[in-house]
């Protein structure tokens, strides 16, 4: 017989440790099965080891469309400032550099080392180098958790073992889909999310990468399914950089899909049309013995300049007066719209998120499964994915926590 208000918790990672210790806090006894040696091993590569755990500029539009309806719920009962009151409440120091949350120590270690703090304070039950199987609801209401070592029971079960994104040593193999699925619930397909986006095209740079600041509006056929701001990064497999990544869970769905996509990169963004038409024009008035390399050298990045001149089967050496006007104002244009066809994107392993998972439409407001009460839905594992930023590990705490919460009173 399981203790009076015991929850068990399968996957000790964010969200899974957040909502421990919001359910041990409300009192209940709570064990953690994990699978790997330790618990937080994805959490402690998070934002390149520093852990960029949460956002201050946050809103639901920051995650996948079908999430932002429930997300503004969400983060209305658990958002940034609960988040930020919580890892003070851990005894964490954490700061603001532009409004993304870091610790202060500059160590995601850090981050994970305050929360199994906590848990061992209030008492939460550790179980590692065991993995969740199967989960069953008795006849009298409790649950059987079957793993690879034993069985468990308990009042309510928090299924926080994350989604396929990662290396494989995180433990992130997406064990909970099929978990989730044999208890009635729907996943949604799932993608590949914040990647690089891979291109076959001959004319990116071969050895020295490219840098820029521009737009990137991401397209099937003239419709724009995604359009981002930043450091774009153009190499010789592809594009990444802040920008590409934010779309890449968008293309990469396009294109699983079937659907071609293409990258639009404007190089100067600041300019409307009008603008750039005019600089257009102050360039053309340069004197005409120069070379088409000479002109290009103050109108952008020269590895950027070489590869639209590749693309235009044009020779730098060219006298600017032999190529004549509307050609130069052709190749000038092409800095406003250079075109890139996507061919693929990075693997799971090298994405930070997976987009698509447990669908939000058979859970409740506190995470809980409709089909199945007493069994809770968190983090990666359902279909939420947030903009790089912070916005991920925030759903793993607000996830959690709802949930830990929730579990509790049963
Ligand atoms: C390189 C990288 C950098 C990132 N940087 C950031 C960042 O700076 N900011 C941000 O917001 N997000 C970042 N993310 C995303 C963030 O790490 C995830 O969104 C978050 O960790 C998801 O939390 P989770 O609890 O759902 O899953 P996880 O943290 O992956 O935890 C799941 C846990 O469950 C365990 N598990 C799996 N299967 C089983 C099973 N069958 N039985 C028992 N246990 C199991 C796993 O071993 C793991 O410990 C990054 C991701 C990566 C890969």
């Amino acid at each position: 017989m399981a203790n009076e208000n015991h929850v068990i918790i399968a996957g000790g990672g964010a969200s899974g440790l957040c909502a421990a210790i919001a359910a041990a806090r409300d009192g209940a006894k709570v064990t953690v099965i994990e699978k790997t040696d330790s618990c937080g091993k994805k959490l402690s590569m998070t934002g390149n080891g520093r852990c960029n755990l949460a956002n201050l500029n946050i809103s639901a539009d920051d995650y996948n469309p079908n999430a932002r309806d429930r997300m503004k719920k969400w983060l209305k009962r658990f958002g940034v400032n609960e988040a930020a009151d919580f890892f003070t409440s851990l005894g964490l120091v954490v700061i603001s550099e532009n409004g993304y949350l870091y610790p202060i120590s500059g160590q995601a270690t850090s981050v994970v080392s305050v929360l199994v703090n906590e848990c061992k304070r209030l008492g939460v039950e550790f179980f590692f180098n065991e993995q969740v199987k199967q989960i069953t609801k008795e006849d009298n209401g409790e649950f059987t958790v079957k793993t690879s070592v034993g069985v468990h029971k308990g009042k309510a079960v928090i299924l926080s073992v994350g989604g396929l994104a990662g290396p494989k040593s995180t433990g992130s193999t997406g064990d909970g889909y099929y978990i989730c699925e044999k208890l009635g619930m729907t996943k949604k397909d799932t993608y590949p999310a914040l990647v690089s986006l891979n291109s076959e095209d001959e004319t990116l740079p071969k050895e020295s990468g490219v840098r820029a600041l521009a737009r990137v509006n991401f397209l099937i056929g003239d419709s724009v399914i995604a359009s981002e701001y930043g450091e774009v990064q153009i190499t010789g497999k592809g594009i990444s950089g802040i920008p590409v990544m934010q779309s890449s869970g968008t293309v990469a769905e396009h294109l699983s899909k079937g659907r071609p996509v293409t990258a639009s990169i404007n190089f100067f963004p600041g300019y409307n049309d009008e603008e750039f038409d005019g600089l257009v024009k102050a360039m053309l008035e340069l004197p005409g013995e120069r070379r088409l390399s000479e002109l290009l050298d103050g109108f952008c990045n020269s590895n950027i300049n070489e590869m639209i001149l590749k693309r235009m089967k044009l020779s730098g050496n060219m006298k600017v007066r032999n190529v004549g006007e509307s050609m130069i104002s052709c190749v000038l244009h092409k800095y406003r719209a250079l075109h890139i066809k996507i061919s693929g994107f990075g693997d799971y392993k090298k994405a930070q998120v997976t987009r698509g998972g447990i669908s939000l439409g058979d859970l409740d407001d506190t995470l809980q499964s409709k089909k199945t009460p007493g069994v809770f839905v968190v983090g990666e594992l359902c279909d939420v994915d947030g903009r790089c930023g912070g916005y991920n590990l925030q759903w793993a705490w607000t996830s959690g926590y709802i949930a830990g919460e929730a579990a509790s009173c049963l």
